[in-house]
């Protein structure tokens, strides 16, 4: 007998399985608009230039590969607790452990909550990014959904949220907050909404657990944190996820950061006591490259200036494209107007095309858009706007 024999085929990742069809179809003209990276105008995602430059200079420069501490380098951990939270916390209030990518953060926050917290719980956004429900669950957490997206599936519905967080959870409750480009909508809460959001979540003591996988794709590096600092106002305890995948396009390098904020030095310690030894376990200690990158560019003045220009180039032209394209879904004639996508912020908007508009898409013109109608608006390009569009009025009609 087998011990393997009678193992069934899991179903492949709804996003990344897509891009694994995506590279096997033969169209010429095909289109990936699934997965959230960012390609330039030649379709290509390229390296930064800040990037190649910190990269050079740790060639040069690196004395060891020997392994980093548990929780990372104190260099990076610095520059990130920075980034997030500028100077409007304590730093002896903030625990940082750098970690492999955003989920690699999600993945020890969610078992630092099973492992320490009595609330086994996260309330997560109607919709949300699919894996936060398998990262949570594999935390063995009960994972619950608050209302998120307004039935119009096109704008915020703040009520629903605020009347589900306030209505149905319990006093230790995590509550999932995407801080900007919300993934998959790219709808976000204004300021005032998030200070209304902080209000809720602190008067019904629940933990903030919040995603920022996006941090200078919405308005800015600053401008992006201020949900944060609105959460941070009202609650003295909360969690934030962060991802340099897509801001530093060191994607495959796995560059992220959990960061805890504690009432004060005793308890961060504590619990980065407690989330070294659940890494110890895991993955043992992160890898060192992506993250003496980003150090690296932190600690230097210009490689800073140079990534921020970056950033913003990024950043504008995903606002471009989305310009572009709603303009030219108007001039198809389609008779559908997609002028809601240009209040949305990020790599994503949520199209309003239904399931059967996007398997037509894929199967009769090779156009790869998750199930849920969601677009990558980063993997759009200029000189292949009008093929998408004149596809996409086709399955609309
Ligand atoms: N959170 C959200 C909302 C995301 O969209 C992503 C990436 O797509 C992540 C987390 C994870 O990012 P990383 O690739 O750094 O693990």
């Amino acid at each position: 007998t087998s011990l393997f024999g009678g193992i069934p085929t899991a179903p492949p990742d709804s996003i990344l399985g897509l891009t694994e069809a995506f590279q096997a179809d033969k169209n010429p003209d095909k289109m990936n608009l699934s997965v959230g990276v960012y390609k330039d105008a030649s379709g290509q995602t390229p390296i930064l230039d800040c990037v190649k430059a910190a990269e050079q200079r740790l060639v040069d420069t690196e004395a060891t590969k020997g392994y980093l501490p548990i929780d990372g380098g104190p260099d990076y951990r610095g520059h990130v607790r920075k980034l997030v939270f500028a100077e409007t916390i304590a730093a002896e209030r903030v625990t940082v452990v750098q970690t492999p990518g955003g989920t690699g953060a999600l993945r020890e926050s969610a078992a630092f909550i099973a492992d320490q917290l009595s609330g086994r719980r996260v309330w997560v956004p109607s919709p949300t990014w699919a894996n936060h429900n398998s990262v949570f669950a594999s935390e063995r957490l009960l994972v619950e959904n608050y209302r998120y997206l307004g039935s119009d599936k096109k704008s915020f519905d703040i009520d629903g949220m605020l009347d589900d967080l306030s209505s149905k959870t319990n006093v230790g409750d995590a509550v999932l907050l995407h801080a900007c480009c919300h993934n998959p909508t790219g709808v976000d809460p204004t300021p005032s909404q998030w200070a209304q959001i902080a209000d809720v979540v602190a008067e019904r003591g629940l933990l903030p657990l919040i995603d920022f996988a996006y941090q200078g794709f919405g308005h800015g590096l600053d401008e992006d944190a201020e949900s944060i600092r609105a959460i941070s106002a009202k609650c003295d305890e909360l969690m934030v996820c962060s991802s340099f995948s897509k801001n530093f396009g060191l994607y495959s390098e796995r560059v992220g950061a959990l960061c805890v904020v504690s009432s004060d030095s005793a308890t961060a310690s504590a619990i980065q006591s407690q989330i070294k030894k659940l890494v110890r376990t895991n993955y043992s200690n992160p890898p060192r490259h992506g993250a003496a990158v980003v150090a690296t560019i932190l600690d230097d003045e210009k490689l800073t200036a140079q990534w921020h220009d970056e950033l913003a180039m990024m950043r504008n032209r995903i606002k471009t494209l989305r310009e572009q394209f709603v303009e030219t879904m108007k001039t198809t004639g389609a008779g559908h107007d997609f002028s809601f996508l240009l209040d949305q912020n990020g790599m994503f908007s949520f199209s309003g095309l239904n399931p059967m508009q996007v398997d037509e898409l894929l199967h009769k013109h090779s156009i790869y858009i998750v199930g849920s109608g969601r677009i990558n608006v980063a993997g759009m390009s200029e000189s292949r706007m009008g093929h998408l569009c004149e596809a996409i009025a086709k399955v609309v009609e």
